[in-house]
């Protein structure tokens, strides 16, 4: 009888086909495929999208126009995912050949079955929940490379991860960072020659930023270049590191420095040059940073690099001596384009500091720097010197100051999309201000805003010094999309959002653009003059881009949703934020939408208050200092992460647990040795009080 079956189990295992093993086995050809030469040729004419940006040039444009102006609004759903996450999703999703791979939050890999939205396998790096208030802004990733068969993702704990595209099965993993420090990691790896090149974030908590490449096979270290010099006691890695340090002084190795790259790349094989975008000081404030100023090199800056060895040839540095977190890191866009009759090989950034640059990307040199949205930081960039020219009370050393834009940017890590077709570039763009200040107690690690979770930037409210006012300033912050001519250095259009903080942008040659929004609606609008030609409900608000592809020879698109990020995980638009969501849609597609969980009504919590209001302002304070940042205002805030208003009674009978580190591995940090329990209980009192003012008021 055992024989019969053993003889059954052979014969079936031997005649039968493997559904698995040949789901396996497809995935990994199709993604081999994905060499340095199809890297190299790129585009979405291939109807594929097989690097973060769709090609080196990142520009966002796919040829395909199955989907276009004309058909749009029959598009339709043609499949969902619910990746049951809950936090911010930023990731652009790879396609190859029908196969899909997304990154999640907590650095969470899937591969999905593009033609019918099934999960193929998901890979969870299982980062220790204690690394997320590392991440200044949610526990965001941004996405995955693909390179001969294996897929590779950084991770929050700041590992670079080498996954078998077929099996979903590690092959390596690396930590590139020192993980006493806060690094993170949330942005793409590009690939470049058979290196994976990754950079980390963590500028507002005391880090010194690089940028290294390791060999996609081994993951062998190959090079590393430091973005700022570290202790000029010790020997400089390089003689780019030697020129830099000379544009620093002061003792700023003790405080890292900054300078992090971690979001923009882009690659040109012709010149063999690869673009990375570097971050803001740290602290922010360089006044405490490199007491009698200076550039601070590489701060702010775009660097051209060798991919080979990982030397610098040339770079260019929008905001020298940056004390604003006036990041470089922006999306890196390359375009060839005529510039007074000239064809350029050019590069365009349009950086948080609210200029809009084209430089030659041979040589670094500077062809335009126009502000795109309202700047006051610097009155122009002089184009014979290449630097700006700033106003006398933009550094606030003397002055409390109202600057524009602010810390979010003019534009943030969003992407942006470039159409040939128009000629325009198209900017997830945001207009603000903010009062900066110096704060005049600074002292590093000990003082400052949300200094228990690591935040560090000097800046803050001089109480001894005027405020110089702005009546220009956007008082409240606005998001908009934006076209912008790069050769006229002006706007043809722009549509206005209800919210600052919205989704990265896709442009396609169905003369089309592509954007979701904070109110929870992806929509297209025409590439020439903006006009909505079609919108959907997706449930949450949109951070992440949009994709585009063919399977089977018909074009669909794809959106990863998921409400959160530097804006979104404190703060939200849509009355309810839902699990991630991958949304597919295609022209005629009518598959059922999304059942969305059921989520409990809106309930103010109500607490005994037990202090008076003195003890209560200082509970505020304490709650501005220490979760406010994730958190948002109480009563008003709650976006990926709760409105502590409305926390469940059980929430806040369990308060000093919670705050003890009970819920580390949801992210949500120990504050023991940091915060007394008499100071987590006029915390809480302040909520109580916010509570009960709203509910006397309604
Ligand atoms: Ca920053």
């Amino acid at each position: 009888m055992r024989l019969l079956l053993l003889l059954y189990l052979i014969t079936m295992y031997a005649c039968s086909p493997d559904p698995v093993a040949d789901k396996i086995k497809h995935v990994q050809s199709v993604t081999e495929q994905v060499s340095d030469q199809a890297l190299i040729n790129a585009s979405g004419a291939t109807g594929d999208w097989i690097t973060h940006g769709l090609n080196y040039y990142e520009d966002r444009y796919s040829e395909l126009a199955q989907i276009n102006h004309e058909n749009v609004d029959s598009l339709g759903l043609a499949w969902t995912l619910e990746l049951g996450t809950r936090r911010g999703i930023e990731a652009t999703p790879l396609v190859v050949d029908g196969i899909m791979f997304l990154t999640g939050p907590w650095s969470i890999v899937y591969a999905v079955d593009a033609r019918t939205g099934e999960l193929i396998w998901k890979y969870n790096p299982e980062v220790p929940g204690r690394f997320g208030p590392n991440a200044c802004c949610d526990v965001v990733n941004r996405g995955a490379a693909l390179y001969e068969g294996d897929v590779f993702a950084g991770t929050i704990d700041g590992r670079l991860l080498s996954i078998d595209a077929g099996t979903g099965d590690l092959n390596w993993e690396i930590y590139t960072v020192d993980t006493t420090k806060y690094y993170t990691i949330t942005g793409a790896p590009r690939v470049v020659k058979g290196k994976v090149i990754i950079g980390n974030g963590g500028a507002e908590y005391g880090v010194r930023g690089y940028v290294s490449a390791y060999d996609a096979k081994s993951g062998i270290l190959d090079w590393r270049f430091y973005t700022v010099p570290g202790d000029p006691a010790e020997p400089f890695e390089n003689a780019a590191m030697e020129k830099a340090a000379s544009t620093w002084n002061g003792e700023w190795w003790k405080y890292g420095g900054g300078g992090t790259a971690w979001d923009a790349m882009a690659y040109d094989p012709d010149l063999d040059l690869l673009y990375v975008g570097t971050g803001n000081g740290s602290p922010w404030n360089r006044q405490y940073r490199s007491p009698d100023g200076g550039d601070n090199l590489y701060l702010c800056s775009i660097l051209a690099l060798d991919p080979d060895d990982g030397s610098l040839k040339w770079h260019y540095q929008t905001t020298p001596g940056e004390t604003w977190d006036y990041t470089s890191t922006q999306h890196i866009l390359l375009a060839d384009i005529e510039i007074k009759g000239e064809q350029r090989k050019v590069l365009m950034q349009a950086p948080k500091n609210g200029f809009f640059y084209v430089l030659d990307r041979e040589s670094g040199e500077l062809l335009s720097a126009d502000p795109y949205v309202y700047v006051n930081w610097a009155s122009h960039v002089d184009i014979e010197t290449g630097r700006p020219v700033e106003n006398d009370f933009s550094r606030y050393e003397n002055v409390n100051a109202w600057i524009s834009p602010n810390y979010f940017g003019g534009h943030n890590w969003q992407p942006m999309a470039y159409s040939p077709e128009t000629g325009l570039v198209y900017i997830p763009a945001m207009s603000n201000s903010h009062l900066y200040g110096t704060n005049p107690n600074w002292e590093y690690g000990k003082t400052g805003f949300s200094v228990s979770t690591g935040w560090n930037t000097g800046t803050g409210f001089d109480p001894s010094k005027s405020i110089k006012q702005d009546s220009l300033a956007p008082q409240e912050s606005k998001g908009m999309l934006m076209a912008w001519d790069p050769v006229e250095g002006e706007m043809k259009w722009s549509v206005a959002h209800a919210y600052r903080w919205n989704a990265g942008v896709m442009a396609t040659a169905g003369g089309l653009v592509f954007q979701g929004n904070a109110e929870g609606k992806f929509a297209a609008f025409r590439s020439e003059n903006g006009e909505k030609v079609w919108e959907a409900s997706v449930g949450s608000g949109v951070i992440a881009s949009p994709v585009t592809y063919l399977v089977d020879g018909k074009q669909y698109l794809s959106i990863a949703v998921g409400w959160g990020g530097a804006s979104g995980q404190s703060s939200k638009v849509t009355e309810t934020v839902y699990p991630g969501i991958i949304y597919t849609f295609t022209i005629g597609g009518t598959a059922s939408p999304p059942e969305y969980p059921e989520i409990p009504p809106k309930v103010l919590i109500s607490g005994n208050i037990t202090v008076d209001q003195d003890s209560i302002s200082i509970g505020q304070g304490l709650y501005s200092q220490n979760c406010g940042r994730c958190h948002g205002a109480v009563g008003g805030g709650g976006g990926a992460l709760p409105d502590l208003a409305y926390s469940s009674d059980r929430i806040h009978e369990n308060f000093k647990y919670i705050t003890e580190g009970s819920f580390e591995s949801l992210g949500m940090p120990s504050f023991k040795n940091k915060l007394t329990s008499e100071e987590i209980h006029l915390i809480q009192q302040y909520i109580f009080n916010v509570a009960k003012e709203l509910q006397d008021k309604s």
